[in-house]
């Protein structure tokens, strides 16, 4: 046991030996360093297509193909796209075209309807336009049906439903230069018009399979959690998976996820293999109902209030009151009472990150203690426990997952970082064991840091005919991460070289008033095109590259994952093609700074 001298006065033991444990995720970490980085998966296209089919609609759905023109159109209707139409209905314009692949509105929220799908973040924070909208959430942490209850809610008050093409994928986006417009296409023989283009498809939206050995060999039935088969396991999203009572079932993953609907399925199926490569960090969930006395209390303005001390919380800033205190707060809680409430936050940056590792190891010790009170098998309980630093992986919070490993229908099979050895016509191998089953599921996530165009399914053709992907085949570039010079009227919207909050609609929703205020000037200055200059983008690029690598320290001692690129930081485009390395709170300013002067400086308006 180590004192260190580091510790603020009053603590004289840590508890732990801070070097044995930065050794520890060392060695953790080299386990699963892999060569092939984000290689290792495949992704689906071909033979495995039928994986990325929609279950919740009826197969066959055909309609006539549209022929118009529309003064923008919106790529995807979940949150971002929604927030997209939202404001730029508020903008007065009236001609819209959304296009949205799933039957419905709410994007990730319609595709991941698998059981126990809930936000991480505080539902009065996360679910956008709440104040707009007159509504309040029922818990503290909204469940999937309720969240995509909201995104409809959103679509009727803004009448985007009638604007909008469901069931409908884009195959193609190009420029006409002569027109000044975007013709695009989709698969039922769509062609609008489009005087501009929001691209709004989600950073986690298309599915990915591992690259396993046999991964489209198993014979049994199969399906990605983003397409849960409720027509197989019986249920809803709440669970009563009724069907696998007599099935044995397979999960790979342990990721966010998977640590949702393993509880349900451990519950129903007659048996479950859990096959872990890497534990999740669990923290308390501690749901809670929504008080009727805390809504009478509220001040108008109270949600962006709350979204901005949340968020100015988690990027480290100082706030007097946590409003939303829970997990994602608790590490910087942790951080300010070590750091004596902030008073000598100011000392080195050398000592500051002492203190941030230590709080950091603290928590996680804190997360692996927890495993104990819930899994009395000490081999169980020290496989699940995680050894890296809390936000190297995307932190859980979940209070029926541990206690489902104690289930005696329950195996978790922890293949030592190495992952599934391979998959067969009968089940899964790991070091040379089969596990037969009836049922596989994957849980492993979705593509990030392949090219935009394979995530979006559709290449976007710009000025001279240039495709995105030839655009950023060396990397991505962006003007404030909306747009690309070469790609006139065209705005990106999802976090690319953006700055970055677990609290994605906070970010949805700045950059759609971004947006929504470059389109509108646009109109109101009689501009066809407006497009991003060459040095606008190159000095953001630049901004990018050098406040991104200020991470880049911490990103290699990580485990590997989608955070990382995969144990490669800086490698490839990784996370968003680069994040803005500073503050979300700070990107979001230079945002509003440069649209309160109105010079729409780093555009070219023709
Ligand atoms: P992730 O990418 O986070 O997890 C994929 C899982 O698959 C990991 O556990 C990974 O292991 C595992 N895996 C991959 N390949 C193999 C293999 N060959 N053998 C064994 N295991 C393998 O995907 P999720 O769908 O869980 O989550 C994606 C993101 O979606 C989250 O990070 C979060 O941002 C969001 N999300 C948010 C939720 C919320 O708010 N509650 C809920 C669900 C998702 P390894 O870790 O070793 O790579």
């Amino acid at each position: 046991m180590a004192t260190d001298s580091t510790l603020p006065p009053g603590h004289t033991s840590l508890g732990f030996d801070p070097d044995a444990l930065r050794e520890k995720y060392r060695r953790e970490r080299d386990k699963r360093l892999r060569t092939d980085g984000n290689e290792q998966y495949v992704r689906i296209t071909g033979d495995l297509a039928g994986f990325l089919d929609d279950p919740y609609v009826a197969p066959g759905f055909t309609r006539e193909a549209l022929d118009e023109e529309a003064e923008v159109a919106i790529i995807g209707g979940g949150f971002s796209g929604l927030l997209m139409g939202a404001r730029l209905r508020e903008a007065g314009v009236e001609s819209l075209r959304m296009i949205e692949a799933g039957g419905d509105f709410g994007g990730t929220w319609y595709w991941n309807q698998y059981p126990g799908a809930q936000c991480d973040i505080e539902s009065y924070i996360y679910l956008p336009l709440l104040e707009e909208l007159d509504y309040i959430p029922k818990e503290k942490y909204s469940f999937g049906p309720e969240i995509q209850k909201h995104c409809q809610r959103i679509g009727r008050h803004f009448d985007l439903y009638s604007s909008t093409s469901f069931q409908t994928r884009v195959t193609e986006i190009r420029w006409d230069e002569d027109a000044k417009r975007w013709c695009v296409s989709t698969q039922h023989g769509d062609t609008i018009r489009a005087r501009f283009v929001c691209s709004a498809i989600g950073p986690l939206s298309r599915p990915k399979l591992p690259g396993i050995p046999g991964v489209d060999s198993f014979e049994g039935h199969a399906f990605h959690t983003s397409r849960w088969d409720y027509n197989y396991t019986g249920g809803n999203s709440e669970g009563e998976l009724t069907e696998l009572h007599s099935k044995r079932v397979g999960i790979i993953g342990t990721g966010a996820t998977a640590v949702q609907c393993i509880p349900h399925v451990g519950q129903a199926a007659e048996h479950l293999y859990v096959f872990q490569r890497t534990p999740s960090s669990i923290d308390e969930r501690g749901n809670s109902p929504t008080d009727p006395e805390w809504v009478k209390s509220l001040e108008p303005g109270w949600q962006q209030q709350r979204i901005n001390n949340f968020s100015i919380l988690v990027s480290g800033g100082f706030q007097e009151v946590d409003l939303v205190s829970d997990g994602w707060t608790d590490i910087i809680r942790n951080l300010s009472s070590m750091a004596g409430k902030g008073e000598d936050l100011a000392s080195t940056p050398e000592q500051l990150a002492a203190k941030i590792e230590l709080a950091d190891f603290q928590k996680m010790e804190q997360i692996r203690n927890r495993v104990d009170e819930y899994v009395r098998d000490p081999v169980i309980a020290e496989a699940l426990k995680p050894y890296y630093r809390q936000f190297c992986k995307r932190p859980c919070f979940h209070d029926g997952y541990l206690s489902t490993f104690v289930r005696p229908n329950v195996t978790l099979v922890d293949t030592q970082g190495k992952g599934v050895e391979r998959i067969t016509p009968r089940g899964v191998v790991v070091d040379g064991q089969e596990y037969e089953l009836d049922c596989l599921i994957f849980a492993t996530g979705f593509e990030v840091g392949t090219d935009y165009a394979h995530r979006s399914d559709f290449e976007i053709f710009g000025r001279n005919q240039q495709s995105l992907t030839s655009k950023w085949k060396d990397g991505v570039e962006t003007f404030q991460g909306v747009s690309s010079r070469g790609f006139p009227n065209c705005f990106f919207m999802g976090g690319i070289q953006s700055g970055i909050t677990p609290n994605f609609t906070e970010l949805y929703n700045e950059q759609s008033q971004h947006i929504a205020y470059i389109i509108a000037q646009a109109i109101e200055r009689g501009a066809r095109s407006v497009e991003t200059s060459e040095s606008a983008e190159a000095d953001w690029v630049r901004t990018i590259q050098a406040t991104a690598s200020s991470n880049q320290d911490f990103q290699l001692n990580c485990t590997p994952g989608y955070y990382n690129n995969e144990g490669r930081p800086g490698e490839g485009p990784g996370w968003f093609g680069g994040t803005y390395g500073g503050s979300a709170q700070e990107f979001f300013q230079i945002m509003r700074d440069w649209r309160s002067d109105g010079k729409l400086e780093g555009f070219e308006m023709s």
